[in-house]
Parts: C-alpha cells; structure tokens; sequence
C-alpha cells in the first residue's frame, strides 16, 4: 500500500470540497473493493475520503412509489430491511444474497453501483427496475448509468448520495453464484413495471445489459415458457477460468427461465 492522507468528513459537501480540492482523492465508502486494490497497489491515491460518518448517506425511506436507499446504505441493511422487503422483496433478496456476512456488513449500495464490477448484483436491479441513480451534482437514469468494465457516467468527484428504485408489478433475480466469492457467474433481474418489462442480465458480459428479445416476449406473456426458445449470442460475453462465454450464454436463459418462475410464484 502506498501512503496517502485520510479523511473522514461529516457531509456530503465536505467530502466533495476535499475530493475536488486534492490531488487525486478518491472516495471510500465500505472499502470492500478499494482496500484490496489499495493493498495490491494497483490504485494510488493521494487522499481517501471516507464516507463513513456522513449521516445524510446512509438509510432506507419510502417516497411514494419508490424506495430511496442512501449509497452508504450497507447491503445487510437493505437485505433486513422492512420496507424494501414489503415494497421490493426481490431487491431486499438480493441483497441477502451479495458475499458473505462480512461482505453484507460492509458493502455498500453507493461503493457497489459506482465501482460497477461486471459480476456485481444490484446493478441487474438498478437496470431492470429502471431506477434513478442521484449525486450530489444531478440525477443518472439507469440505462445511461453503467458504460462499460468498470465504468460508469460518474465523473471525477461526483457521489452516489442515494438510488431511487420503483417499486415494481412483479419481479424477481436469480444468480448462478461463483461457489467461492458469491458474485454472480450470470445473474437475471426480472421486472415487470409500469413502464414494461425489464430483464438485466449481470456477470455475463463486461457490464449489465437489457434483453430486449426477452423483455418483448415477456411483456405479451409472462411465463418462462415464453422466453424458451431465446438464445443470447455468446460472441460479447466474458470467458475466464470460471466459464466460457458460451457456458455464460446458457445461463443467461437458464436464470431468466427461473427468475421468471419465481417471480410468478
Ligand atoms: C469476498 C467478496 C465477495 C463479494 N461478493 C459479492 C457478490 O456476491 N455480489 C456483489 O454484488 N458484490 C460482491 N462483492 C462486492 C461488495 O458487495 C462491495 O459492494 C463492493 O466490493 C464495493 O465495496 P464498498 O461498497 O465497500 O465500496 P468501496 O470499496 O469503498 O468503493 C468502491 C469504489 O467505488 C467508489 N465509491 C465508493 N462509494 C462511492 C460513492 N458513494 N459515490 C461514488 N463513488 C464511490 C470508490 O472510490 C471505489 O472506487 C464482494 C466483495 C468481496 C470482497
């Protein structure tokens, strides 16, 4: 680990002054993803402001017909929640099901989203939910939210201060987890909304993507026998020690079959 300064604010306007005010500051919010980076030096930064102590960050509100979840929300929170787990018992078990314990007890909504690693759960639930990602400088759609491995429409400094999530008609996620972290070989959040349906699909290519296929077939009929005969081309979707894209491929129906199945139970 390389030397850097450490901060540890008590607002959101805080941490934004010193995160545009250092060299090259970064935020930290459970550390869970950061730390390890930190460690392996593959990351070097001058400052590390953390989140921690901001209270305005963390916590779970019904706002009409959403749930607001702060981004120093930690995942057990959202997974315990009362609210989420009566507005959207799919997201509420998702969360339960992100890591291990310790994982569940330090990760965090907002370090989750923003870090948007290829396998991570919640931003299958962000996409199939529709939901609206806010920072401290404006409002993120989720379609236009996640851009790529690891990149996301976050620019330098700015901070997930809460994800608004509609509830939804019906809806459901189902994940073929890596036996040893838990992050989804292929994960499917299924959701049928107001606006439609939505199926994203997570850990099967370098970020989360909508089905379209799928999503029209489903928006006629709402069974896994509608979506049977819809295969994913394997040509853009990751291969590594744990999968081939076209193991990945698979999987992608197999989830979205049973997603569909749960969500209908
Ligand atoms: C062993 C292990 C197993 C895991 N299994 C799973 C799994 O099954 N499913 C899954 O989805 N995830 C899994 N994770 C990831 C975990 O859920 C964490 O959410 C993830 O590592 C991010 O950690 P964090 O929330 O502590 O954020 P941090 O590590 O603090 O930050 C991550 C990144 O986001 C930036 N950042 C943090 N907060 C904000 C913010 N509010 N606004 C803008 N940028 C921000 C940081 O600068 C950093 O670049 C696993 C992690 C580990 C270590």
């Amino acid at each position: 680990m390389y030397d850097f300064a450490y901060h540890r604010p008590k607002s959101v306007a805080d941490a934004v002054a010193l995160l545009k005010g250092k060299e090259e500051a970064r935020p930290m919010s459970g550390g869970m993803t950061l730390i390890p980076t930190l460690k392996q030096r593959l990351a070097r930064p001058s400052d590390i402001v953390d989140l921690g102590a901001i209270k305005e960050l963390a916590g779970i509100k019904v706002e009409g017909n959403n749930v607001v979840i702060g981004g120093m929300t930690r995942h057990y929170d959202v997974a315990s929640s009362a609210d989420v787990k009566a507005q959207i018992p799919a997201l509420a078990a998702l969360a339960g099901h992100i890591g291990d314990p310790a994982v569940r007890n330090r990760g965090t909504m907002g370090g989750s989203v923003a870090n948007n690693d290829p396998a991570a759960d919640y931003p299958a639930a962000v996409v199939a939910l529709n939901a609206t990602i806010t920072t401290n400088t404006g409002k993120h759609a989720a379609d236009a939210f996640f851009k790529g491995l690891f990149e996301t429409a976050l620019s330098e400094g700015e901070l997930i201060t809460s994800i608004s999530f509609p509830k939804a008609e019906n809806a459901a996620y189902v994940k073929f987890p890596n036996p040893a972290s838990r992050y989804a070989m292929v994960g499917v959040f299924v959701a049928k909304t107001a606006g439609g349906v939505r199926v994203a699909v997570t850990g099967a290519g370098p970020c989360v993507f909508r089905v379209k296929a799928m999503e029209d077939a489903l928006a006629k009929n709402f069974t896994s026998a509608a979506i049977k005969d819809i295969k994913i081309p394997a040509d853009d979707l990751n291969s590594d020690i744990h999968g081939s894209a076209e193991y990945r491929a698979h999987l992608v129906g197999v989830m979205a079959r049973r997603a569909v199945d749960a969500a209908n139970k």
